[in-house]
């Protein structure tokens, strides 16, 4: 398949007819990769089965992890889905922004779309390329994160090209997504109270102010039991996973560092470190590849950079990649729940 790269910064005249032409593909069943504030999408018409089963093979998804329908307004979930007094609560608090909801399906999604499921996830991204076009194109666009699936969602238009060109119709390059993790995700239980099934920018504290009730998924922070179900197909697959054995370390930094050093006298390595700790490594591991993450406690930073660390390092034809355990709480707990999948939950504790 031959595919198109244009880029979009704004929203110009001359960017408007780039995008509706993006819109014009998603309206004929075609695929198209655009930017969002998370991470880039991988986009096709929502209510067309054949264009959301394209997406599945774009990726090499396993059909029974179903995707996130993006809508322009927030009170467009109405016509896709039944809708409650919770969801435009959390709407009118969130959205546009990078929350997703889980509700009850109505028919016009097809199977294809919600994985067989009776629900399906909604989200209307503040992106404002993303919003004029699922505006232009007249429909929901399901959109999954736009890398192979397995490897690091994509973050920089340089990633999509790495890994969708040939297989999309169209890549908009809209320049560095701007949070760099996927979406809160939450379900309404009949109660009214919340589900979180996936962190993200959306922290449980901010969902706390709309909606007291705010249980967190066993699978966010800890591995599936043999035989357990999950309430987000998504979570029991191995994300983020590079080729190199991540491990968290939950130490101080010294004993981290020599821990590091031990190892690189035995394979490739390569650390993750925050600001105020590069002096300690260097200084006790000369020559092992350092990745700087931001200052400490800078998780938007960290966030930032996650993902294109990871695929660089996977460039570098590491053994080992070692990276400094983060919070579970507040935005730390979007980082620990992607950290600790990329890490095959491998925590070394000193
Ligand atoms: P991605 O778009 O690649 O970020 O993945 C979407 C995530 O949303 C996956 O983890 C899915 O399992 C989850 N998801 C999508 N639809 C539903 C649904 N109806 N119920 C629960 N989780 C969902
Ligand atoms: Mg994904």
């Amino acid at each position: 398949m031959n595919t198109e790269l244009i880029s979009i910064m704004d929203l110009s005249t001359e960017s408007m007819k780039d995008l509706c032409r993006a819109a014009e593909i998603i309206r004929r069943g075609g695929l198209v990769v655009f930017p969002t504030e998370t991470v880039y999408g991988l986009g096709a018409d929502a209510t067309n089965a054949e264009a959301a089963a394209k997406i599945f093979e774009a990726k090499g998804r396993p059909s029974d992890n179903p995707l996130i329908i993006h809508i322009a307004e927030p009170e467009n979930a109405e016509r896709y889905t039944y809708t409650n007094d919770t969801y435009f609560r959390l709407a009118r608090a969130f959205m546009p922004g990078p929350l997703t909801v889980i509700l009850p399906a109505r028919e016009c999604i097809p199977p294809e779309t919600r994985a067989s499921l009776p629900t399906v996830a909604v989200r209307c991204p503040e992106h404002p390329v993303a919003r004029k076009l699922i505006e232009l194109s007249g429909v929901p666009i399901a959109a999954p994160s736009a890398n192979i699936s397995g490897s690091p969602s994509p973050t920089k238009a340089k990633h999509v090209i790495d890994d969708m060109t040939g297989r999309v119709d169209m890549i908009i390059d809209g320049g560095d997504s701007e949070f760099g993790l996927e979406s809160t995700i939450v379900k309404i239980d009949g109660d009214g109270s919340l589900t979180l099934l996936r962190p993200g920018k959306i922290t449980v504290d901010d969902l706390r102010s709309v909606c007291p009730s705010v249980k967190i998924a066993d699978a966010v922070k800890d591995k599936l039991k043999e035989g357990e179900t999950v309430l987000s197909p998504g979570m029991k697959y191995r994300h983020y996973a590079p080729r190199a054995e991540v491990f968290l370390l939950d130490m101080d930094i010294n004993s981290a560092a020599e821990y590091i050093r031990k190892r690189s006298k035995k394979c490739r390595v390569a650390a993750i470190c925050y600001e105020e700790d590069l002096e300690t490594v260097r200084d006790k591991a000369p020559g092992v590849t350092i990745y700087e993450f931001g200052k400490r406690g800078d998780e938007l930073t960290q966030a930032h950079m996650l993902f294109d660390i990871l695929r660089d390092a996977d460039k570098k034809e590491l053994d080992e990649l070692y990276a400094p355990l983060p919070r579970a709480e507040g935005l730390g707990l979007a980082l620990y729940n992607r950290m600790i999948r990329a890490a095959a939950y491998h925590i070394i504790r000193m």
